[in-house]
């Protein structure tokens, strides 16, 4: 399905326009377009550019947190899943092979430890941070690699400290990637995590109930002030111990909101909770007071822009082909976050269809 039309697609501002896709690439958005090729109609449902999960964990290698691309990715509504930091420069190139010929988009957030999670304290011995190793997996796969991931929470950091993450902001310079930065129980503190960041770098778990997190004593840290202000990119990864709704509404009760909505998903929370997919992330912001528009925009725009997905992320002419088709539904879901708190909201965000690599997916009814 290299050619087709999308006839009245239903943007989130509800505009109606007809999309024209060749050799999976959008070439035409007119109110009206006429041509030989299929036709694709999603009546009422909406169309955005497709979904982007920028925090997954998608390398099936590592049994205890790991999982399968397409087992998260476009069953789900979601075209792109970034994973985030399971390999590390000894195990990249069995990542990418293993994840190369997939149906949904991969891409890797490579971690700054050369056995990446595996090793689980993977920080904590310093002699696994590869200056040369990190460079030439970057230089191998410049298409794939998007970026560092560092882990500065205390399991993995042992004694080490701020050293992994004075290591990665040194490495940038080397490779001119963003990096993405797990906060967790301290140290290393949320404050210095922030000192240390500069515009573009990226915070995730950032709604984690933790002592270390964005509040204290109930109050927002001036930290995440100073983040926000730096152009620092908050996102959500919820995860199974990361997303607490509590936090996520005093947050958005003063104005601060993620840049990206992401999962921090693997086999044990899709099938047990509490994340399942990225749609019932999507749901909870939803809950939380953010429009359905901020929520698209979260998996979409802002999250191709933070990981220079450039070909991503929007409709617009020239752009890769990747949509998601979804619906509101309107029944009764009941949520769940990571402190197994649980709220009901009286309608949802459903993905109907989804369409990445020239091929469109029907979502089945049954999760
Ligand atoms: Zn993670």
């Amino acid at each position: 399905m290299e050619n087709y039309v999308i006839k009245q697609a239903r943007l989130i501002n509800e505009e109606r326009v007809d999309i024209l896709v060749e050799n999976g690439i959008i070439q035409k958005i007119a109110p009206c377009i006429e041509t030989s090729y299929e036709t694709l109609n999603f009546q009422d449902c909406y169309v955005s550019a497709g979904w982007i999960d920028i925090h997954t964990h998608c390398f099936d290698k590592f049994e205890i947190y790991g999982d399968q691309a397409d087992f998260i990715g476009y069953p789900h509504g979601v075209c792109t899943v970034v994973d985030a930091g399971t390999a590390g420069s000894d195990t990249i190139d069995e990542f990418y092979q293993q994840v190369k010929n997939a149906k949904t988009r991969v891409y890797s957030l490579l971690n700054i430890s050369s056995p990446g999670i595996f090793a689980q304290d993977e920080l904590a011995d310093l002699k696994r941070l590869n200056q040369e190793a990190i460079v030439q997996a970057c230089q191998k796969y410049p298409q794939f690699i998007v970026g560092l991931k560092a882990r500065m929470s205390k399991s993995v950091l042992g004694d080490s400290g701020n050293q992994p993450l004075i290591f990665a902001k040194e490495m940038q310079k080397f490779v001119n990637l963003p990096i993405m930065v797990h906060i967790g129980t301290a140290p290393s503190v949320l404050e210095n995590i922030v000192d240390m960041l500069d515009e573009y770098d990226i915070i995730t778990h950032v709604f984690n109930p933790k002592q270390n997190g964005i509040l204290d004593k109930g109050y927002i840290k001036d930290c995440v002030y100073q983040a926000i202000e730096k152009g620092i990119i908050l996102d959500l990864g919820h995860g199974t111990d990361s997303f607490s709704f509590e936090t996520a509404k005093i947050a958005f009760q003063n104005g601060i909101k993620v840049n990206t909505i992401s999962s921090d998903i693997y086999f044990k929370n899709r099938i047990n909770g509490p994340v399942y997919d990225l749609a019932t992330t999507m749901n909870k912001m939803l809950y939380i007071g953010y429009s359905l528009a901020e929520v698209i925009r979260c998996v979409t725009v802002n999250a191709s822009k933070a990981l220079h997905l450039d070909h991503l992320g929007s409709i617009e002419v020239g752009k890769t082909a990747d949509f998601t088709v979804f619906h509101i539904c309107p029944q009764d879901i009941e949520l769940t976050d990571s402190l197994h708190q649980k709220v009901t909201m009286c309608h949802y965000l459903k993905p109907d269809y989804t369409i990445v690599k020239n091929h469109l997916y029907q979502i089945e009814e049954d999760k």
